[in-house]
């Protein structure tokens, strides 16, 4: 079976390829030739990654996936969820973007935040969601300088690190993406 995950990143598709069923092959987007932007306009998370995987099954034909990750802060109502990449402008700069959210939280007693990844799947005409969740809180300050993103200012509960002060192994244990991208792969794994 051909499986198209809807992303450029390399790193991910070889992961996930090596921890699936063999009966199943990743295609990535330069393998089908899809070279342009797809659309994430969606006002929502899960909308953003339905769009994603939709938009390869309708033009391409294929059964695929897509990722879609926000950061959701308590006292911000959610903010800036599916707009966590370009919160403090079309930049998209991390630094910027945790400036600006330190900023918002500066007079909140509440700094409860968590990441969510949700992974659209279209597989033989069924659509399915996967959600994961890393729950923890904003600091005061950024710290560490591993991960990418919000990763200085988010600390994960149970843990007295940033997520930019966890290794990679610990932080790919236990993440948004991983939590998704486990119950995917279990999925996948339970389908012949
Ligand atoms: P994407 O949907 O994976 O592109 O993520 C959207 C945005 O959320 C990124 O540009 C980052 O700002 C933020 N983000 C997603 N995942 C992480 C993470 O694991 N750590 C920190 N920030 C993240």
């Amino acid at each position: 079976m051909k499986l198209v995950f809807a992303s450029n990143n390399l790193n991910k598709i070889k992961e996930i390829q090596s921890i699936l069923n063999g009966s199943i092959q990743l295609l990535s987007l330069e393998d089908i030739g899809c070279h342009e932007e797809i659309p994430e306009t969606a006002n929502t998370i899960e909308g953003n990654a339905i769009l994603k995987a939709d938009y390869i099954t309708q033009k391409y034909g294929y059964d695929c996936f897509a990722d879609d990750t926000g950061l959701e802060v308590a006292a911000l109502n959610g903010e800036p969820g599916v707009y966590s990449a370009r919160y403090a402008g079309e930049q998209k700069n991390a630094d910027d973007n945790m400036n600006k959210l330190l900023t918002a939280l500066k007079d909140k007693s509440d700094r409860s935040a968590q990441f969510k990844t949700v992974i659209a799947l279209n597989l033989n005409g069924q659509q399915h969601l996967f959600t994961g969740l890393a729950k923890g809180g904003i600091t005061m300050d950024k710290a560490g300088n591993h991960g990418f993103g919000y990763d200085p200012i988010f600390q994960p509960e149970t843990y007295k690190e940033t997520f930019a002060e966890l290794s990679s192994e610990i932080k790919n244990k236990i993440s948004h993406r991983a939590k998704a991208t486990q119950q995917l792969i279990d999925f996948l794994n339970s389908t012949k």
